[in-house]
């Protein structure tokens, strides 16, 4: 009994022991999956933060080099970059804008103007603008402009200096102002003109009026044609063919031809060696002759009733590779204090005597611009009483024609 009862534990702890021998491997089997499971998902995990360190570094990457480049582009803006804070002290400033921290003089009147706009700016949280004008260490005018930073309390301020824009935006305003009271006064003439003639029958009347009347309308046409041929020549567009200077000389006195003759002024031309040429637009440099011969004879009476008291004379040379045309008068001549002003526009020594001769007052600008328009140059020489010469100069054209 004894016996069976121990074969019978004997069989029992053996198919236990199976039980777990096969359990054991099963174990062994599902370790080993999960230890490659496992194995996949560290290796798709390490490859997604190889990946996520690669996406981070090259967008890093990208920030510097968008730093860097901001960096660069901040340090050479020409327009002054400040960021203060809420104190307005200043935090970040571009080289532009270092002269507006601790500065003297005019730098610190605009260190001022910029403290109150980030002030204001920083409690606002409104952008605000200003000009501020500087008298020292020389004149100037900035344009402050402060803008509220989002999520801080600081201000980011802009300067720019504004004066060449101002000083521009002033002569054109000055322009206008000066062609509308050129255009106004011939046309109030015009008007009360054609009112009186209207009203008369007497036929001797009506020739002088109708005389004054072509006079007025020749006066606005001279004005808007000198103003078309003022702006043709600022445009800057200027041709570049081979001219004979010669030609230059005599297209000008042709044009000239009657006014010297009705002012009863001689007109004497002396050529230039006659392949000396210039490189340039034809119609601009003859403009600008026949300006000149239009002022020597104009100017060259001292007034309707007297003769002149000598020729006009124009020549032409070559020196050390320029060529220089002359034009010299015997003239009223133009006293020392007006000699800088007269190429500026509407500019007139006498501005009674230049309407009564028909003149515009644009006359000298144009000729300025020619000169500039050709890498040349103009001098006047002047004496009151004896006369005056004008002298331009413009690079020859050097090869055969
Ligand atoms: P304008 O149409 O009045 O002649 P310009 O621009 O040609 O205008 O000349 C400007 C001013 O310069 C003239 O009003 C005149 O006072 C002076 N001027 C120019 N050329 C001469 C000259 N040859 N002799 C004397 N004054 C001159």
């Amino acid at each position: 009994m004894l016996d069976v009862v121990f074969v019978v534990a004997i069989v029992g702890l053996a198919a236990v022991a199976v039980a777990l021998w096969v359990r054991l491997r099963r174990l062994g089997a599902a370790r080993r999956d999960l230890a490659r499971r496992l194995g996949l998902l560290v290796d798709d995990a390490s490859r997604d933060v190889d990946s996520s360190i690669d996406e981070i570094s090259s967008l890093l990457l990208a920030q510097t080099s968008d730093n860097i480049a901001l960096a660069g582009a901040l340090d050479r803006s020409p327009v002054g970059v400040l960021i203060v804070d809420h104190d307005a002290t200043p935090i970040y400033t571009n080289p532009a804008a270092a002269p507006y921290v601790g500065g003297r003089h005019g730098d610190a009147v605009a260190e001022r103007k910029i403290a109150e706009l980030a002030g204001q700016v920083s409690l606002n949280r409104v952008g605000a603008e200003a000009e501020v004008d500087l008298y020292s260490p020389r004149r100037r005018r900035l344009q402050v402009e402060a803008v509220p930073m989002s999520e801080s309390e600081a201000v980011v301020v802009f300067v720019t200096d504004v004066t060449d824009q101002r000083r521009v935006e002033a002569i054109r305003r000055d322009f206008v102002a000066n062609v509308s009271h050129e255009l106004k006064t011939p046309l109030g003439a015009l008007s009360v003109l054609a009112e009186t003639l209207e009203e008369t029958d007497d036929a001797e009347v009506r020739r002088r009026l109708s005389r004054r009347l072509m006079d007025q309308a020749t006066r606005m046409s001279s004005l808007v044609d000198d103003i078309l041929s003022l702006s043709h020549v600022e445009s800057g567009t200027v041709s570049d063919e081979p001219i004979l200077v010669n030609d230059l000389l005599r297209e000008a006195a042709g044009s000239v031809a009657v006014a010297a003759a009705e002012s009863v002024v001689p007109l004497e031309i002396k050529e230039a060696d006659p392949g000396l040429r210039v490189a340039g637009d034809r119609r601009q440099l003859v403009s600008a002759i026949t300006n000149l011969l239009d002022n020597a004879i104009k100017y060259s009476r001292w007034d309707k009733d007297s003769l002149p008291e000598g020729p006009v004379l124009v020549e032409a040379f070559e020196d050390a590779g320029k060529v220089v045309i002359r034009i010299a008068d015997h003239g009223i001549g133009i006293p020392e204090a007006h000699q800088e002003r007269i190429f500026e526009r509407f500019y007139r020594v006498d501005p009674a005597r230049s309407r009564a001769t028909g003149g515009t007052g644009l006359g000298l600008s144009i000729v300025r611009h020619v000169v500039l328009n050709h890498r040349g140059d103009v001098a006047v020489e002047s004496n009151p009483g004896r006369g005056t010469t004008f002298t331009l100069v413009f690079p020859a054209l050097s090869g055969a024609p």
